[in-house]
């Protein structure tokens, strides 16, 4: 049963969001949240009460996993399960889509690394999976020690299994006093950020593709072994799978298979000028990275943005290693084209600037590939919308 103080909270926000849509501000998720939260704290624990909460929190693949584990367990229970809707993943969006269905036993949250603590205070989830920590927008979560630290005191009761990827030394520090921990293991994957320990500093040992530390760190051994070619996305799909079947969801061993090989990757192809263009989104060091591995084009469109989302502080483009483009053209276009550009000479790769995306594009004659930063992607997907709509109303 729901207080009558959840009753007319949920009224109001409800009422606030819908103020959102139809002034044209907005999706209305996020303020219908926070009016909710502001007239009633202590909402998110009522809306919580009774039901199996998963939460998935990491720097890459949260908004995708989340969609695809609340799929893995609605097709494994045959229940409907609630989930978070366009990577709201702080406490307003959260209490939105749990205020969306609130029948539904089973949801699946996404979860930003920061407020992870929280909503594991407020939700008490059942499983928490932890994709990945690597650095991300600096200038809010600040180093990725910083979050590893703040998870590893978070999670000392034995009251939620964490899954996670234990070949990242970060999860498997931040999980190092939890009760429950299902360890995943892929192998040969040296982590960009964990030269040193976590824990106690000393320089990790990364002879074999895995790490050891005199510590003890990493010592414990996994329970489910993935294949060590599976890319990103494919790894989370994984994880996923294994939060499923901890939920009770049947996952056949086939069809675990069939997933993880069709797993999901942030490509889209966008029509600029006329011309479709593979665009792979990139939002921090490791996803440049795992970007630029999958460039095949010798036409290259870097798209560089630094808005609240992508990071105000672009010192992680030094970080990034670029010789995948070398040898090939690339145009850096965006609102910090110039920082990257000099970025890439610096590397000795041929680098010209454009104004706009589609300057960039109209000055290839060839099939390009781009890799754009989260704000300059949701533009393009936005252009892409109007495109349509503009060709549908011809
Ligand atoms: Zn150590």
């Amino acid at each position: 049963m729901r207080s009558p103080r959840l009753t007319i909270a949920s009224s109001a926000g409800n009422f606030a969001g819908w103020v959102s849509r139809f002034s044209g501000r907005g999706r209305g998720e996020t303020i219908r949240g926070r009016a909710l939260l502001a007239l009633y704290p202590r909402a998110l624990t009522e809306l919580a009460k009774d039901r199996d909460i998963i939460l998935v929190s990491g720097t890459n693949g949260k908004t995708t996993t989340t969609a695809n584990l609340a799929r893995i367990l609605a097709d494994g229970t045959d229940e409907l399960v609630t989930t978070s809707t366009f990577g709201a993943n702080m406490s307003a969006g959260i209490a939105a889509a749990l205020m969306e269905k609130p029948a539904h036993r089973l949801v699946v949250l996404e979860c930003d690394e920061l407020y992870l603590p929280e909503m594991y205070n407020a939700l008490a989830p059942k499983v928490i999976v932890l994709l990945n920590l690597s650095r991300d927008q600096l200038h809010r979560t600040g180093e990725v020690r910083k979050v590893a630290a703040l998870w590893r005191k978070t999670f000392t009761r034995d009251d939620v299994t964490l899954v996670i990827d234990r070949d990242d030394p970060f999860l498997e520090y931040a999980a190092g006093d939890a009760g429950h921990v299902l360890r995943v293991t892929f192998g040969g994957r040296r982590h960009p950020d964990a030269a040193t320990c976590p824990a106690c500093a000393d320089l990790l040992s990364w002879a074999t593709g895995d790490y050891e530390c005199p510590c003890g760190l990493g010592s414990q051994l996994a329970q489910v072994r993935g294949d060590h070619r599976l890319s990103g996305p494919a790894r989370n799909t994984v994880l996923a799978i294994e939060a499923a079947r901890l939920m009770g969801g049947v996952v056949p061993v086939e069809t675990a298979q069939e997933l993880t090989e069709q797993a999901p990757d942030r490509v889209s192809t966008y029509h600029v000028g006329g011309v479709a263009v593979e665009t792979r989104l990139a939002k921090n060091p490791e996803s440049w990275r795992v970007a630029l591995e999958s460039i095949t084009s010798t036409d290259v469109i870097l798209a560089v943005n630094a808005r609240g989302i992508d990071g105000l502080d672009t010192s992680w483009l030094w970080d990034v290693d670029y010789s995948p483009l070398l040898g090939k053209r690339v145009v850096c276009t965006g609102e910090r084209r110039l920082d990257a550009a000099y970025r890439l000479h610096v590397q000795g790769i041929n680098v010209e600037v454009a104004h706009t995306f589609a300057q960039a594009v109209s000055s290839s004659d060839k099939p390009v590939q781009a890799i754009a930063s989260y704000t300059a992607f949701q533009d393009l997907a936005a252009q892409e919308l109007g495109l349509r709509r503009a060709g549908g109303r011809q």
